[in-house]
């Protein structure tokens, strides 16, 4: 019985059992009250009628004094006796009629003789056989007779009963009203909970695995007080939260669905041209001899490509996973000497675009991994030739910068249209798709020098007009500062 009260309580909504609970309080409340009210009226009552019978004695004891009989009969069911108490007996005297005394009137004896041994005034509360219960006082009226009075107690029992109905009706209408109209008002303070709780059934059935999902509700509403505010802040927050980890997430995934299909399209070019050139060979070997050894070479050349394209795509992959693996080897190289290397090998091999190199004093020392680094600035400087017309200047310069050291490599080419500034680090990202292709670029070049950069905790830069097309490669250098040189 108890356990099921239980589980039936455990089931309740929270404003039922606030409710329950405010009634259960209320209940003790009007318990104690009522008692006490009772009990003082009573109290009240009970002394009210003392005084009334002593004031009734005093007037019977005038009339015995006076007449030497009982003034009056019996009044509202109140009684009189004398008695005589002289000479160490108690005998009833008055009144004559057996009629004016309830049937046993053994308690009033009992209560004279009482009076004859104490000296003084006696009151108590008998319950009289036929009569009901009863208020006995006993005085003394002078010596030797012994008046008791008897007023019943049936009237302030009476009133005392019908105060208790009263009570107890009022009180019940008063706990049914609290509990009825406490738990709809309860429930209305409660409903921007509950509303906050159907948004979360409502997310949780919102399908997240789509990409680019957003969750489309936020609890909403003003009313609740201040800590019904907060909460619901503090849910949209979290919802907001959720919902930018899952943007970045579907990025991410977008991202790198097209870095996939990105990567088999490029692939598939070398690929059909090797596939197209060992026929062509197949074909010379058969018929022409001496076109043999040309398609063999532009084989070669389409296998090589490929195999760069994969190098690059393996790096970045193995950038990317870098929790799992540091694809760095990091030492103390100078990047003044690993600049002007580079230049020297840009010279050579880009005949068709003047140099300048400016590396300042002194050799510029920080931690890195001189092969990818060298990379990089090969890249920069790669770019700087292909993509811009034979003649075009091209300068590269070693600055330092506080706690930094940067690498520019600037050209006058055309530039790079604004619009495309933004993405031309993005993997397999070209201006011009078709002639860059032609010139054998993949689009991965930036991708990867940029990658690279980060993997150092340095960052790429590109500024570009037509005319000052400039590509700052900024590293973090701790211990180097711009005075030192
Ligand atoms: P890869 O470097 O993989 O061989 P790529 O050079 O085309 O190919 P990125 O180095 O990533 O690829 O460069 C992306 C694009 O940015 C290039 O296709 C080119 O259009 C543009 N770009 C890069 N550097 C310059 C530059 N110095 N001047 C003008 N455009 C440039
Ligand atoms: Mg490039």
């Amino acid at each position: 019985m108890i356990a099921r009260l239980r589980r039936a309580y455990r089931g309740m909504r929270l404003g039922t059992r606030m409710a329950l609970g405010l009634g259960a309080l209320s209940l003790v409340v009007f318990a104690v009250v009522g008692t006490a009210l009772t009990t003082y009226m009573r109290d009240y009552l009970s002394a009210q009628l003392d005084t009334q019978l002593a004031q009734a004695q005093i007037a019977q004891s005038k009339s015995i004094a006076d007449y030497g009989t009982l003034s009056g009969k019996k009044y509202y069911s109140w009684f009189y006796a004398v008695y005589d108490v002289s000479d160490g007996k108690t005998e009833l005297r008055r009144p004559e009629d057996p009629a004016d005394l309830p049937k046993d009137v053994d308690d009033f004896t009992s209560l004279a003789r009482a009076q004859t041994a104490a000296h003084t005034e006696l009151l108590r509360t008998e319950h009289l056989r036929g009569a009901g219960s009863y208020r006995l006082r006993a005085c003394q009226v002078e010596p030797g007779v012994v008046l008791v009075s008897a007023a019943p107690l049936e009237d302030i029992e009476d009133t005392v009963g019908q105060l208790i109905t009263i009570q107890v009706v009022t009180f019940a209408l008063a706990l049914l009203a609290l509990v009825v109209f406490g738990r709809r008002m309860l429930r209305r303070g409660l409903k921007p909970l509950s509303d906050m709780a159907s948004t979360a059934h409502g997310i949780a059935s919102h399908d997240l695995t789509e990409s680019a999902a957003r969750l489309p509700l936020r609890a909403d509403g003003r009313d609740g007080g201040p800590e019904v505010d907060e909460l619901r802040t503090a849910f949209n927050t979290m919802l907001e939260h959720i919902d930018d980890s899952l943007a970045v997430r579907a990025e991410a995934e977008q991202r790198l669905r097209r870095f996939v299909a990105d990567a088999s399209h490029e692939l598939r070019t070398p690929l059909m041209s090797v596939r197209g050139y060992a026929d062509l060979f197949q074909y010379a070997a058969a018929n022409a001899p001496e076109e043999r050894d040309r398609h063999l070479a532009r084989l070669r050349a389409e296998a090589a490509r490929m195999g760069i394209l994969l190098d690059d795509l393996l790096l970045l992959a193995r950038l990317d996973a870098a929790e799992v693996e540091e694809p760095l080897r990091m030492e103390d190289a100078d990047l003044v000497e690993l600049v002007s290397q580079a230049a020297d090998a840009f010279r050579a091999g880009r005949p068709g675009h003047p140099l300048t190199v400016l590396t300042g004093p002194g050799p510029v020392r920080l931690p890195m991994d001189p092969l990818r680094i060298r990379q990089v600035v090969d890249n920069l400087l790669t770019n700087a030739a292909v993509h811009t017309p034979a003649g075009t200047k091209v300068s590269v310069e070693v600055a330092l910068v506080p706690g930094a050291a940067e690498v520019r490599v600037a050209d006058t080419g055309p530039g790079i249209p604004p619009d495309d500034r933004a993405r031309v680090f993005d993997r397999f990202y070209r201006v011009d798709k078709a002639r860059s292709r032609d010139r054998g670029g993949s689009g991965l070049g930036l991708a990867v020098a940029q990658s690279l950069v980060r993997a150092h905790g340095g960052s790429v830069e590109l500024n570009s007009a037509p005319g000052a097309t400039v590509f700052t490669v900024r590293l973090p250098a701790p211990g180097v500062h711009p005075a030192d040189r």
